[in-house]
């Protein structure tokens, strides 16, 4: 392995060291673009300029120093007062707005330049054409049709690779989606695992025609085996892990042939891991939240944002040969617990048991807390059995079921008609407290 396979050429290109950089070359790079960023930020945004929190003068030494400054969250881009934007309104591209979850109807604003897009079409073209060839077709499963959004900033990065995107129908029933994939075709796929999951298990019982796809791009902030079993029996794909959210401008690091660990697009973000309650910076190989200061954003800089997402950086070299650090996704941070003493259960660990049952197409969980406590399950299925083995699997899973019981917690599973659920959205646990 020569690195031809992996993104450390155009790394080196875009970083102006032009060859295949050393992780001293990127060290450096980094800690150049955090001090211009912290001095931009500084000048120009508001948010920034007005915090008494910061330690002066603020220049860096060491990318370690980096933890002396304050961090920064998502109630800060909802207050959005004062402003984190770094430029004049006029100059805006595009500016984002993305709800925060929940029903308090806040929302998060982000600001981008033609600059900042740019650097975002560049790392998908880059990334993407280290799992799809030049001249195949590509199923984008993301909303494409607004300019910019990551649909469109995706397809434009395939254009430019040389393959032929097509944006799928991801806003209508699933039967129009995989109709649309059958007469497509695709090498490729890329999407969310929700929507990549139900396309293929609609597909294996749906009695049409099997369909073979060579590799998919799968974003989320955690992909579970059994999605990825799934996937690779129904299409035969090879699943490629990818991590971003707008705030990272989308993209945000993507797994390589090794498939251990996804490599971090260094050229734009710098990564953190720190504490979750504390917020204390933590070493290499130690899970917590991971924490993103943009390295080229003129829009809005973002400098030590708690992401919400958990997982952990790997600092040895991959077996790839690339350079770029790697990190290993731990989900959602602050996931339900539960209520009477079972203490907390990973999301992704009943995602993954329920997608494990055969015939799941999708499905959704509400966990009420309290007083007759129920976990509930609403899954959307071919055949009336699956609803019997989705219990079943619930209740014998090594960790779901012994949790269910220490917790006493009922379990109801329910076979729910399509469409009940957004084709494209992330799975979460839904937590409603009832009384004590
Ligand atoms: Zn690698």
């Amino acid at each position: 392995m020569s690195g031809s396979g992996t993104l450390d050429a155009w790394v080196g290109r875009t970083i102006g060291v032009a060859r295949l950089p050393t992780r001293d070359d990127i060290d450096a790079y980094q800690l150049r673009c955090l001090n211009e960023t912290i001095a931009y930020a500084r000048s120009q945004s508001p948010f920034y300029r007005l915090r008494t929190d910061w330690p002066e003068p603020c220049e860096l030494v060491d990318l370690s120093d980096i933890a002396r400054l304050p961090l920064t969250t998502a109630d800060d881009l909802v207050r959005g007062d004062p402003s984190l934007i770094a430029l004049p309104m006029r100059d805006a591209v595009r500016l984002v707005t993305i709800p925060t979850s929940g029903t308090s109807g806040r929302q998060k604003r982000l600001f981008f330049t033609e600059a900042d897009i740019e650097a975002t079409v560049a790392y998908f073209e880059h990334g993407m054409a280290t799992i799809v060839r030049p001249g195949s077709s590509v199923a984008v499963a993301f909303p494409a049709q607004r300019p910019d959004s990551v649909g469109d900033l995706l397809m434009r990065g395939l254009t430019r690779l040389g393959a032929f995107p097509a944006a799928l129908p991801v806003d209508g029933s699933l039967d129009r989606m995989v109709d649309a994939l059958r007469e497509l075709r695709p090498a490729a796929i890329a999407g969310m695992p929700v929507t990549l999951g139900a396309a293929a298990r609609r597909m294996e019982t749906d009695g049409g025609l099997p369909l073979r796809i060579e590799t998919a791009l799968v974003s989320a902030d955690s992909v579970s085996p059994s999605f990825k079993a799934a996937l690779a029996v129904v299409w035969g794909a090879e699943a490629f892990e990818h991590w971003g959210m707008t705030e990272t401008g989308y993209g945000g690091a993507l797994a390589c042939e090794a498939h251990d660990g996804l490599h971090v697009r260094e050229t734009d973000l710098y990564l953190e891991i720190v504490d979750g309650s504390s917020g204390r910076p933590l070493p290499a190989g130690q899970e917590g939240e991971i924490v993103v200061t943009t390295l080229r954003r003129r829009g809005l800089p973002l400098i030590r944002y708690r992401t919400g997402d958990g997982g952990r950086i790997i600092d040895d070299r991959c077996r790839c040969g690339s350079v770029l650090r790697r990190l290993r996704l731990g989900g959602r941070i602050g996931e339900p617990g539960a209520a009477g003493g079972g203490g907390r259960l990973p999301a992704a660990i009943i995602d993954d048991a329920i997608f494990a049952v055969d015939g799941v197409i999708d499905f959704s969980v509400e966990l009420r807390t309290g007083r007759g406590a129920r976990l509930a399950v609403g899954v959307m299925a071919a055949a009336p059995r699956t609803i019997v083995d989705v219990r079943a699997a619930l209740l014998r899973h090594p960790i779901v079921g012994p949790w269910l019981q220490a917790a006493g917690i009922d379990l109801a599973v329910e076979r729910v008609s399509g469409p009940p659920f957004s084709l494209c959205r992330k799975r979460r646990v839904t937590v409603v407290c009832g009384e004590d």
